[in-house]
């Protein structure tokens, strides 16, 4: 592989043991990687031009639209990357605010902290497909939640919500919409979830949608079923690791504006608002996803989303010419599949649950190793 000769030869500043154990782990980090097909992140990004930026304590503590003291920061930048993603998920003008965070983890307990100052008696609903972040966050938070049933592609059973939301009409609701879940990328359709609030004349509603995983693709391709703010969302949170892509785990929320000036306060010693989670937050990160978003541009953007498409549709082939049940859903990049043995589910870093495994077609994944593995499944099935 091409990225072998980014490998040092020597690590001059160490003693030598110390020296080899960093080459040591470099170099199996390096190696891991080859085999790496399991999880949803991007493989072909390049930041290299931005190694500068390593050599000093840079850091963008507090609110990303309010200038700070700590003047080491990239917060004009950050404020550039929030922009893209409000236009891309039409945040009402003048009224959205956000920050990069440190995944979509730190988004979701955002969009859910947001809600809660809003409605304290709010209630959670949310499928039992839903990633592991929310049920911590929920209790970090105190909320009361109800866990919903989802059907067997894993989108949340609207009869279910109807019913179990009918019984507590009283309370208001906290939406907890998945924009791709984890295991099979089923999307929950907030327009249908908006009609039952109609149906149950639920007047105090909030919606977050968890578009971790495929919310930039999504609004990218324009893909069904929508779920951007004007559709009816009130915060949005994705990872920036993911599809962008990302050496350091990272992400943006995105919520309205009114909802959020109910939070922060004047904090004289950093000079700016406590509005975030986290005090002191990565200046890299908003630095790489803006040189992605830079680098492509919308257009390339779209065209690296359609190549994960592209793949996807030649992954569920590729399993069934070799007499394996894949399947996906509709428009997913996520590849799901009967699991494979505990060998190959550790070769390649593939995560399993309840039977099933999957693969997700990310930037950089190559056909040739999506062949490989499923060549290497076939013998084991022979
Ligand atoms: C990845 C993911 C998260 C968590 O995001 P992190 O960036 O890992 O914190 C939440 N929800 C879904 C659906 C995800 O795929």
């Amino acid at each position: 592989m091409l990225i072998k000769s980014n490998i040092p030869n020597m690590i001059k500043l160490l003693n030598p043991d110390d020296g080899d154990r960093l080459k040591d782990y470099i170099e199996k980090a390096f190696e891991r990687y080859k085999y790496f097909i399991g999880y949803p992140v991007a493989q072909d990004f390049d930041y290299s031009e931005l190694y500068p930026l390593f050599k000093l304590p840079l850091n963008n503590v507090g609110d990303p639209f309010i200038e700070s003291t700590y003047d080491l920061n990239s917060r004009s930048i950050e404020f550039e990357v929030l922009h893209f993603f409000a236009k891309l998920f039409k945040a009402p003008e003048n009224n959205w605010w956000g920050y990069i965070t440190n995944g979509g983890s730190e988004g979701n307990l955002y969009g859910l902290y947001v809600a809660r100052e809003l409605y304290p008696a709010g209630i959670v609903y949310y499928s039992e497909a839903t990633h592991y972040s929310i049920q911590k966050n929920i209790h970090l938070l105190n909320l009361r939640s109800i866990i919903i049933r989802s059907d067997e592609n894993g989108e949340i059973d609207y009869n279910d919500l109807r019913q179990i939301m009918q019984m507590h009409r009283e309370q208001p609701v906290i939406m907890l919409a998945n924009i791709g879940t984890t295991m099979t990328e089923a999307k929950d359709d907030i327009s249908k979830i908006k009609a039952i609030f109609r149906e149950l004349a639920i007047k105090n509603h909030y919606i977050h949608c968890d578009a971790a995983l495929a919310g930039t693709y999504s609004a990218l391709l324009n893909l069904q079923p929508g779920f951007d703010f004007q559709y009816g969302a009130d915060s949005i949170a994705i990872s920036g690791h993911k599809f962008i892509g990302s050496p350091i785990p990272c992400g943006l929320v995105l919520v309205k504006k009114n909802y959020k000036d109910r939070i922060g306060e004047v904090i004289p010693y950093i000079g700016t608002l406590d509005t975030t989670i986290s005090g002191s937050r990565n200046d890299h990160s908003p630095v790489f996803m803006w040189y992605a978003i830079k680098k492509w541009g919308l257009k390339g953007m779209r065209l690296r989303a359609l190549d994960c498409l592209e793949l996807a549709v030649f992954t569920v082939d590729k399993f069934k010419t070799a007499g394996i049940n894949a399947w996906r859903n509709p428009s997913a990049i996520t590849v799901v599949f009967p699991e494979p043995s505990l060998v190959l589910r550790q070769k390649w870093q593939i995560a399993t649950e309840n039977g099933f495994s999957h693969i997700i077609c990310m930037p950089g994944v190559s056909k040739a190793l999506i062949s490989q593995f499923i060549e290497e499944l076939k013998e084991e099935n022979t």
